[in-house]
């Protein structure tokens, strides 16, 4: 494959080598046109020139001797040959040839320039000569009849001139040659133009090929220089700001890989306590205490008791990695708040009355409509008052009030427990997190419970806050649209 570099540079020289060839041309023909036209007035003057002196010649009654020798000194001064030619064609005289052989001559008058002086006064003609082996120019001039029959001459009618084209030839190749080398010269001088500009151009493109090969190989610390504002120069910068983003996604995603198994790690160990203490009672009972009526239920109870922690841990993971992975659709209505919320504290009747705990909702007349996912909600609400009255005393209250405000009501669930301490306040959101781990264990907790009511909370657009006053009670609200 041939480089960007010499496809411009191939480009531009074939560009240039055709420009420059057809001016070229074009100038040489304009030139050589111009010095013709000039050689032809010249000799159209010299015509009218010698048809003077024939006139002048004739007044002085001069001998045709005299006339011919005069003609003579004009032609070979001037480098040409001058003929005269009679009406018929007939040649009555010519500088190039001695008097005495002119009657061997040829007739003229079927002369391209005789022809054409006849025709219209004067005429021009280019011929090669084979005698002197070069191309002539002949100019004939057709005499008025105040010019004619001057200088002894019978029935003269033309004067003709002819030159070689030499000069013209010499001064046209000259001009050719030097254009030829103002050619080279431009096409040298655009050779370098276009190296330097295809340098320019195509450095910042090796510049990111090399960045971007630097990236496949995964460093992206390097930055491209953004020396320009053109597309070249923006190309650069959208490659560092995808660096960047790279970057930061894969920080993300590192994060996100630690995260995902210091869960893992934290479920096998949650895991591990109930099956470990579930295989320890069965194994007992196996033993052989299955036999023994003072301990056997005992042991049933607290294996079902264990089982029974497993089944809560596992809801919990499977709700929370639904939650986590997005695979859990929310489906939004509008649903009467009241009704909801005395829906959730009767849910949780049987757990209070066994601690003789007092529920109490505080909500106002009628209905209210709020707008969230009703079943999802029941579960965070029903998890914030589970952990209230798991975690207050026996004979203690959990209150749940509402207030309705315009935009959105807000929903807080208070307990007067031992409250939390304000260190461990901002954690007990994260997965696992527990204040007393011995004590939640005790209580039954999983240490998801929160961590799901947040997520849940924040999927309806919301915030879940804590306010908590250790050994007075802990409160949770959160607000819902309505
Ligand atoms: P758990 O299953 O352990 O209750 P949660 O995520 O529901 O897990 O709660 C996290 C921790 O927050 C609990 O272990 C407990 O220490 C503390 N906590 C939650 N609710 C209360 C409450 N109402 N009063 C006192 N402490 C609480």
């Amino acid at each position: 494959m041939r480089s960007v570099r010499t496809q411009i540079t191939l480009a531009f020289v074939v560009f240039s080598v055709l420009v420059i060839s057809i001016l070229g041309v074009i100038l040489s023909y304009e030139i050589e046109n111009y010095y013709f036209e000039r050689l032809l007035a010249s000799l159209r003057t010299e015509t009218k020139v010698i048809a003077a002196l024939l006139k002048e010649s004739s007044l002085r009654s001069e001998s045709r001797m005299e006339l011919e020798s005069r003609l003579n000194v004009i032609a070979s001064a001037g480098m040409m040959r001058i003929t005269l030619i009679d009406s018929s064609g007939v040649v009555l005289y010519d500088s190039a040839v001695p008097d005495s052989l002119l009657p061997t001559l040829e007739n003229h008058s079927n002369r391209p320039e005789v022809i054409a002086a006849r025709k219209s006064g004067t005429g021009a003609n280019v011929r090669y000569s084979k005698s002197i082996d070069h191309d002539l120019v002949y100019v004939a001039r057709s005499l008025s009849s105040s010019e004619r029959s001057r200088g002894g001459f019978q029935n003269l009618q033309f004067v003709r001139i002819s030159v070689e084209l030499t000069e013209v030839n010499r001064i046209m190749y000259e001009i050719r040659f030097k254009i030829v080398l103002v050619s080279i010269f431009v096409l040298v001088l655009v050779l370098i133009v276009v190296q330097f500009i295809s340098r320019r151009l195509t450095k910042p493109l090796t510049e990111i090929a090399d960045m971007v090969k630097e990236i496949k190989a995964g460093n992206l610390d390097q930055k491209l220089p953004v020396r320009t504002r053109d597309e070249i120069g923006r190309l650069a910068s959208l490659i560092n700001e995808m660096t960047d983003k790279l970057k930061a996604d894969i920080e993300q995603l590192k994060k996100l890989e630690r995260v995902r198994s210091e869960f893992l790690g934290n479920v096998s160990h949650e895991l591990r306590t109930p099956i470990f203490s579930l295989k320890g009672f069965l194994e007992t009972l196996l033993e052989g205490a299955i036999d023994d009526p003072a301990v056997n239920k005992k042991f049933i109870e607290k294996a079902y008791h264990h089982a029974n922690r497993l089944d809560h841990l596992l809801s919990d993971l499977i709700e929370i990695s639904r939650i986590e992975s997005g695979e859990m659709k929310m489906s939004f209505r509008y649903f009467d708040v009241v009704s909801f919320l005395q829906q959730a504290v009767q849910d949780s009747a049987d757990q209070c009355a066994a601690k003789n705990q007092r529920l109490v909702v505080h909500v106002p007349d009628g209905e209210v409509m709020v707008l969230g996912d009703k079943d999802r909600l029941m579960l965070a609400v029903g998890n914030i008052i589970d952990n209230a009255s798991k975690y207050s005393p026996a004979e203690s209250a959990i209150t749940v009030d509402v207030i309705d405000r315009e935009q959105f009501v807000t929903i807080s669930i208070s307990d007067n427990g031992p409250g939390i301490e304000p260190e461990h306040l901002p954690r007990i959101f994260e997965r696992f997190y527990r204040v007393d781990k011995n004590r939640s264990r005790d209580v039954g907790g999983t240490g998801l419970g929160l961590a799901i009511v947040k997520h849940i909370i924040e999927a309806h657009g919301g915030k879940i806050s804590v306010s908590s006053e250790v050994g007075k009670g802990t409160s949770f609200s959160f607000d819902l649209k309505k």
